[in-house]
């Protein structure tokens, strides 16, 4: 084999995990490649042979100098603390250098049982993932920073969840595996030392060209505080509702991580809740911005032994301007406003337009694209049409074209901005639950098909419109369970 792993992080030592090899799956299947992902992270090698593949995708056969490890963490469950968390049924495998030498770790999500497994049976589901592998593509196509997954293999192994499934394995691939929970163990059962040695070691693997004169640590937690700000931003805009914030979900570079019921919306609801045992709303999709920052006081808390408090507060504070910041810029884009024009008066178009979505219960995303056809003078939908003869609709319609009508874009480029900015295709779980049907009675084209289609959600694709249609009133807006 050309190629080897790098194990950066196992050298930390057994402070910071367990070695466990992987518990190979039964009578495995690779259902899906990802060669996107491959091409990105020039990992062609990885996936030349599908044979070799599946080796290494269920856990039968190692990647040359894989050292796999279960890593360790606690974190805050639903705001409740707990101490041992862990991978309970994933492995580091190692990390994959691409050609700029950007470092990418390689996870074999699904790959038996752990120290950490308690009572799991150390699998994941099908169904499971290839929400996973799916959601990757599908946020990535969108801009929205998150791990990746370059394949899934199905098995006949049963497991049992609410009934009988099958278990499946993805090879998950993301810059980083540290999670807020990392540091939160080492803090609470204060291994102070330890702590030190997770801070530089992510310093030095995120932050490799910091000036020698800045705080090392403060750099630290302002990373944190940026991707997270910049991640809760891009989940605000694109209408993502993560379903569980726990902060052992929460990446340290701020990437869409660990996915569970997660679901886009589908008509415009802030308060929709996407995970069925989220009783309280928690996580109910209004609320993720300020679970964010939640999040990351914990974080905070758990590097208190190495900041001072003044660098700590100044650092939280980040969040909020970062957030709404990257926020309305998103925004403003989906909305087709030229980039300078008053910022003020966009925020409020924004906001009356969205709580108009919200009054009329319109489909989030069909709404901007409608918009859209505005502009080039197109005939709306019923629904929009129905909005506009309101006259709230009336009134904020007049007060839009007027914004629109005094900035600098023509039509031709405002129409092709916000284009370029809705997605005309969008991961619902409708159409994920079809995937999930077919592939659970061993069909994997629809998977293939829909992947496809996520991975260019933009453009129009021949033969592909029912895809771009909310789902029935019945199928919306509804709260998945978080087995897995
Ligand atoms: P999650 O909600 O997927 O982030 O998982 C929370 C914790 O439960 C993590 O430590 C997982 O590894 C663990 N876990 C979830 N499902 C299983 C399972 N079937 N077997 C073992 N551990 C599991
Ligand atoms: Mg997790």
């Amino acid at each position: 084999m050309a190629f080897t792993l790098h194990n950066h992080f196992a050298n930390l030592g057994s402070d910071f995990y367990s070695v466990v090899n992987p518990e190979p799956l039964q009578e495995p299947a690779l259902v899906h490649i990802n060669h996107r992902l491959a091409d990105d992270i020039n990992a062609e090698t990885l996936v030349a042979e599908p044979e070799q593949l599946l080796a290494w995708g269920s856990g039968a056969a190692l990647m040359p100098n894989s050292e796999p490890l279960a890593m360790n963490y606690s974190g805050h469950q639903f705001g409740v603390f707990n101490p041992d968390i862990g991978d309970g049924r994933g492995l580091l495998l190692g990390e994959w250098q691409d050609k700029q030498g950007t470092l990418w770790d390689l996870h074999l999500k699904g790959a038996g049982k752990t120290p950490y497994s308690r009572f799991g049976d150390g699998r994941a589901v099908l169904r499971s993932s290839l929400r996973e592998h799916l959601i990757g593509e599908a946020l990535h196509a969108l801009s929205v920073p998150t791990s990746r997954s370059l394949c899934l293999v199905a098995s006949q192994e049963q497991v049992v969840r609410e009934q009988f499934e099958t278990a499946a394995c993805i090879i998950r691939v993301c810059k980083s595996h540290i999670r807020f929970g990392s540091f939160e163990q080492f803090f609470h059962r204060q291994q102070y030392s330890q702590l030190h040695t997770l801070a530089d070691y992510t310093v030095s693997r995120y932050l490799p060209d910091l000036d020698s004169r800045a705080n090392p640590y403060e750099a630290l937690l302002q990373m944190a505080v940026d991707g997270t700000a910049n991640m809760l931003a891009h989940w605000q805009a694109v209408g993502f509702c993560h379903g569980v914030m726990n902060t052992d979900n929460m990446s340290i570079i701020g990437d869409s991580f660990d996915f569970g019921p997660y679901a886009f919306l589908d008509d415009y609801n802030p308060t929709y809740i996407c995970n069925k045992t989220d009783q309280q709303g928690r996580y109910a999709f209004h609320r993720q911005p300020n679970i964010g920052l939640w999040n990351l006081n914990a974080l905070a808390l758990a590097l208190s032994p190495l900041l001072d408090t003044d660098t700590i507060k100044a650092c939280l504070m980040r969040y909020e301007p970062k957030l709404t910041g990257t926020y309305y810029r998103l925004m403003a884009r989906k909305m087709g406003f030229a980039e300078g024009s008053s910022a003020e008066q966009r925020q409020d178009l924004i906001n009356r337009w969205l709580a108009l979505l919200a009054e009329q219960k319109l489909d989030y995303h069909q709404s901007f694209r409608q918009l859209a056809r505005l502009h080039n003078k197109e005939p709306l939908n019923e629904p929009l049409q129905r909005l506009f003869d309101t006259d709230k609709g009336k009134h904020w319609l007049a007060d839009y074209m007027n914004v629109c009508q005094n900035d600098r874009l023509k039509d031709k480029q405002r129409v092709e901005q916000m284009n370029t900015t809705n997605p005309l295709y969008v991961a619902r779980n409708h159409l994920l639950q079809q995937a999930i049907s077919s592939a659970e009675s061993g069909h994997y084209d629809e998977l293939e098909r829909l992947m496809n289609v996520l991975a260019q959600p933009f453009c129009h694709q021949q033969g592909m419109e029912p895809y771009t249609e909310p789902p029935p009133d019945n199928q919306k807006g509804i709260a998945l369970s978080c087995s897995s």
